[in-house]
Formats: C-alpha cells, sequence, structure tokens
C-alpha cells in the first residue's frame, strides 16, 4: 500500500463515521469525554481553570506544523492546555462582564452542525437547520412585539453585526441605491455618547466615516438625553444631511442604561412630517443585552407569581418599562450568547418588516453556484456566504429549555443578587453606587478612603472643576483597590471583578474610572455578594496601612 493511502486510512479514524458504526460513535464521545475530564482536573475553588499564566507569544510565533498526523488524544490534550488560565464565567467568583455561562443544551445547539456543517446561506445546503433560524427569529419576533408574520432575522457574526445591518438598510432608505452607487456625505448615523462603539466601527466600516457618528450626550442615567436627541436631528435636516439611522442603545454595555426608544420613534416620525422627508430615518435598537427583558412583557407584576422580593419586581419592571416598546423600532439586535446564556457567537438581528432586507439583496446572476432550489435564501442580502448553524441552534435550545419563566427566573436571580450588592455599598459610608438609579444586573461603584464624605464628595468631584486633583487621586486610588481585589480573586478568595477606565467624564472632562460588578452566574448567592465586600475592606484596609 502506498504511504499516502495508509494515512489516510488512518486519518478516517478521525472523522465522524458517515455511516452509522457504534463503536466508533462511542470513541467519538469518549474522545470528548476525555477532554472534559482533563478540563475537570484543572477547576479548583478558584474563578479560573488551572492557574493564572504569563502569556507566551514569542514561543506562539515559534510554532510551525509537524511533518506527521498526530493521535487525535494528543491533539485534544493540547487543545486542552490553551484552556488553561480562562475565567470561568459561571462561577460564582466570577462578576466581570456580560458574559454568561452557556446551558449544557445550547453547547449541545452549538455542537450539532459543526459535525455536519449546514451552511445558513441556503435552505438547499442548511435544510432543517434553516428552519431553525426561522423559529428563532418568530419566536424573538413574537418576545419583542413584532408580528412575526411581517418580520424577519438572520443570525450574524456578533452584537456589531447587528447594528451594521440596522444601519446598512437605514442607509439605504435614506440614500436608495447606496449599495450600487455608494455613500453619499450627507449621510449621518445617531447615537447616544453611551452607545456601544460598535456604532463607530459600523460607520467607518460602511464607508460613512467616524466623523459622521453623530453622539447625542446622555443623563445620568446612561440614557440619551431625549430632547437633545430632537435638536441635534432637526439641526442635521435643516443642513441637508440624511439621517441613516437613528441607534437606540436598550441596554449600555457597562452601566445598563436603556433609552427611551418609544420617544425616539415619536421624534422621528415628528421629524419626517416637519421637513417633509421622502424616507423614513431607520431606528436600530441595539438590544443585544436588554432583549431579553421583553420576557417580562406579559409578567403579571401586581400577581408576581414567580414570588421575587419587592426589590427585584421593581428592577424588572423598571427595565421592562422601557423594554416594551423594542417592537417600535424598525430593527433589533438581540445577543443569545450576553443575557441567553449561549456559547459564542449566537447574534440575530430583526426587521421589523422583512421586507426590508431586500433593500441589501443582491441579484442572483451574481452568484452562480447558489441558489438553484429551495425557497429560503438568505445568503442573497447576508454579508457573510458560509454561515453557522450554531448560533440558530444553541439559540433554539435555551429559548426551549428556558421557556419564559426559566428566563424569567435566572434573570430576575441575576437581579435580585446585584440589587442586594447596591443596596449594601449605598449603605456604606466608603463607597458610591455610580449607576444607582440602574435595574440591572450590573453595578458600578467607586471606593473612597477614609476621611471622605461620600454623600456629597461624589457629586462635586462630577462636577466641579475645582475637584480635578481629587477626582485623579480617587481614580488612581480605584484602580489600585480593583488590583487587590484582582489579586485575591486569584488566588480563590474573594470575587473577580472588573474596571472600566471611564464609566463616563465629569462636567469637566476627565474620565472616571468605575469598579464594576457584572453578575451573569446562575450559581451566585448572597454569599459571594458579601465576599465582594469583605474584599473592599480588606483592600482599604492595606492601603491604608501601606500609607
Ligand atoms: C456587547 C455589545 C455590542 C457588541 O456585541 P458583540 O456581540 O460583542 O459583538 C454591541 N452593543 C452593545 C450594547 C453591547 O453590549
Amino acid at each position: 500500500m502506498p504511504v499516502y493511502e495508509q494515512i489516510v486510512r488512518e486519518l478516517r479514524q478521525a472523522f465522524p463515521q458517515p455511516v452509522s458504526d457504534r463503536v466508533h460513535d462511542a470513541y467519538f464521545v469518549f474522545s470528548f469525554l476525555r477532554a472534559l475530564d482533563q478540563v475537570d482536573a484543572m477547576k479548583s475553588a478558584m474563578p479560573l481553570l488551572g492557574k493564572p499564566e504569563t502569556l507566551d507569544y514569542e514561543a506562539a510565533r515559534a510554532c510551525r506544523i509537524a511533518d506527521d498526523p498526530q493521535p487525535l488524544e494528543q491533539v485534544t490534550a493540547r487543545l486542552v492546555e490553551h484552556l488553561s488560565g480562562l475565567f470561568i464565567a459561571g462561577h460564582p467568583r466570577t462578576q466581570m462582564n456580560v458574559v454568561p455561562a452557556p446551558t449544557i443544551a445550547s453547547i449541545i445547539g452549538g455542537l450539532l452542525p459543526s459535525i455536519y456543517n449546514p451552511n445558513l446561506v441556503s435552505d438547499e445546503s442548511a435544510r432543517r437547520i434553516a428552519v431553525a433560524e426561522v423559529e428563532v427569529a418568530a419566536i424573538a419576533a413574537a418576545l419583542v412585539g413584532y408580528d412575526p408574520q411581517q418580520s424577519a432575522g438572520v443570525f450574524t457574526f456578533g452584537g456589531t453585526g447587528t447594528t451594521l445591518y440596522g444601519v446598512k438598510i437605514g442607509l439605504e432608505k435614506c440614500c436608495p441605491g447606496a449599495m450600487r452607487s455608494g455613500i453619499p456625505a450627507s449621510a449621518r448615523v445617531v447615537c447616544s455618547e453611551r452607545a456601544h462603539y460598535a456604532c463607530r466601527t459600523v460607520t467607518g466600516w460602511l464607508g460613512l466615516g467616524f466623523d459622521h457618528l453623530v453622539e447625542v450626550p446622555s443623563d445620568e442615567n446612561n440614557e440619551v438625553r431625549i430632547c437633545l436627541l430632537e435638536t441635534m436631528c432637526r439641526d442635521l435636516l435643516k443642513q441637508g444631511q440624511h439621517i441613516a439611522a437613528i441607534v437606540a442603545t436598550m441596554g449600555t454595555t457597562d452601566a445598563f442604561g436603556v433609552d427611551d426608544v418609544q420617544a425616539i420613534v415619536e421624534i422621528r416620525d415628528r421629524l419626517v412630517d416637519e421637513f417633509q422627508l421622502d424616507y423614513r430615518p431607520h431606528v436600530h435598537a441595539d438590544a443585544v443585552i436588554g432583549w431579553a427583558w421583553s420576557v417580562f412583557n406579559d409578567y403579571d407584576f401586581a400577581g408576581n407569581p414567580l414570588g421575587f422580593r419587592k426589590r427585584t419586581v421593581r428592577a424588572l419592571a423598571g427595565v421592562q418599562r422601557r423594554m416594551r416598546h423594542l417592537g417600535l423600532a424598525d430593527s433589533v439586535g438581540i445577543d443569545f450568547h450576553k443575557t441567553g446564556f449561549a456559547p459564542y457567537v449566537s447574534s440575530l438581528v430583526l426587521m421589523r418588516q422583512g421586507a426590508d432586507f431586500q433593500k441589501i439583496a443582491r441579484s442572483p446572476e451574481t452568484m452562480p453556484y447558489l441558489f438553484h432550489d429551495g425557497d429560503y435564501h438568505p445568503g442573497q442580502f447576508t454579508l457573510e456566504t458560509t454561515r453557522s448553524g450554531g448560533g440558530p441552534l444553541a439559540a433554539l435550545a435555551n429559548l426551549s429549555l428556558f421557556g419564559k419563566n426559566g428566563l424569567r427566573a435566572l434573570l430576575g436571580h441575576l437581579v435580585s443578587m446585584a440589587e442586594n450588592l447596591r443596596e449594601h455599598l449605598e449603605g456604606h459610608f466608603a463607597t458610591h453606587v455610580l449607576n444607582g438609579g440602574n435595574l440591572g444586573p450590573v453595578t458600578l461603584f467607586r471606593v473612597y478612603p477614609d476621611g471622605v464624605d461620600t454623600f456629597t464628595f461624589p457629586q462635586k468631584e462630577r462636577t466641579d472643576p475645582a475637584c480635578r486633583d481629587a477626582l485623579q487621586r480617587h481614580n488612581a486610588y480605584n484602580r489600585r483597590i480593583f488590583e487587590l481585589i484582582q489579586q485575591e480573586a486569584l488566588q480563590g478568595r474573594g470575587v473577580v471583578i472588573s474596571m472600566t477606565d471611564c464609566y463616563r467624564e465629569t462636567d469637566y472632562g476627565e474620565p472616571i474610572v468605575a469598579l464594576k460588578s457584572y453578575i451573569m452566574s446562575p450559581f451566585s448567592e448572597e454569599q459571594h455578594v458579601e465576599y465582594v465586600l469583605e474584599s473592599i475592606w480588606r483592600a482599604r484596609a492595606q492601603i491604608a496601612a501601606e500609607a
């Protein structure tokens, strides 16, 4: 037998068998199980796998492909090594960011398509995985208040991708033919100054240019200032500019500020009349975080059948008050890989009018090898050609696993833990909650040394330029607190939280550093909230001792 045939024969064992072979299936599953076992050996009380490591890119750049195949076991062992040092998002001692622990159902949802590579470019390839995408889009549409008969959605490469679709379609509405002839210099995108930087990415990549992104100031609750938004939009129209899209941020990344999308849509409609526009500026809701709260749209808050605590009910209802108007937006971005507990990447962009997608469709002649058969050809308008079935199946998995009450219970639990933390932080003289009016799972706060009056000073240092030195000193103080808390957490004590360099700017333009607790783990309990507090007090004491 020629050598190459020998190699092919051996490599066949490394593929799932195309024809039923249960012995080989056992080998397949067992290989995965072995890898899981090796990962399990890396778990400890610490909120990370293995130990903290310094990353060696020098060695990484020295890597080359080997001459000969390696056994599967060796390959998986090598892969597992690369998990060492990863934070465990689902660990109750992790309160870092809006990174969820994926459920088993959604992990299986992500894995199954990866065995068969259905391509969501078209149902010729994706078959019932394409149907799954339509199912998830319908479920999500009904949740956010769209008519699932009218609406349509596709999965894309992340939250940034969802905003890209919103703006791209808006661009085509305000400047028809832009897809063909290019973008006129008059096109603008309007968003809040607290919007995700994805808005910048999108205006840059679409060719509108960063400079043509209009950022409207926000209020203390990190919501866009509605009357300023109206004034700034009116000014743009007066100057003869085109508004491609207004992006409403429904849950900002750091502080969970939620824009008033109802008011934004009203302003848009008013301006259309006032200026007799021949297009309707597209309103895109960046709800990649906030969408999940729409499961509360038909929750009986008065009866509270799930038995949430009063403060939690108030917080959930407070967010729902805004989120229930999501259906007014022309498009919505949804990340199942954030508040939907799915593995990366599972992002859905929904159009209220599914027909809007046709505005960015290519003509079939340009894609000769595709779309000869079947009824569902999202590849005619999606940015990507190949799209994985993993996103929709992971989303479908969790929507099925949770139902409305499951997601309500999980979100309610996270929010009640966060409320608990806020209650403690607000009650203590040395801490100040920055997003105090906030009702989500994230808490931004600052810690102060002894002698600072936290009833009045935080407000003063935010507004009074005479406080610049003190503000900078406190920024440094909070950075140091963060370092100490982090060090403890990496020793399995306390909790991993995170820090943001600029929660927002002071009225005189200095960045305000904040500590951030983002509670996402379904395993978090009140004791973990206490660990955060204890860790803060120890860090304060240590800094005081160092001084
Ligand atoms: C995370 C986030 C994004 C970006 O989404 P990815 O899924 O990380 O690409 C956009 N907008 C908001 C508000 C976000 O929080």
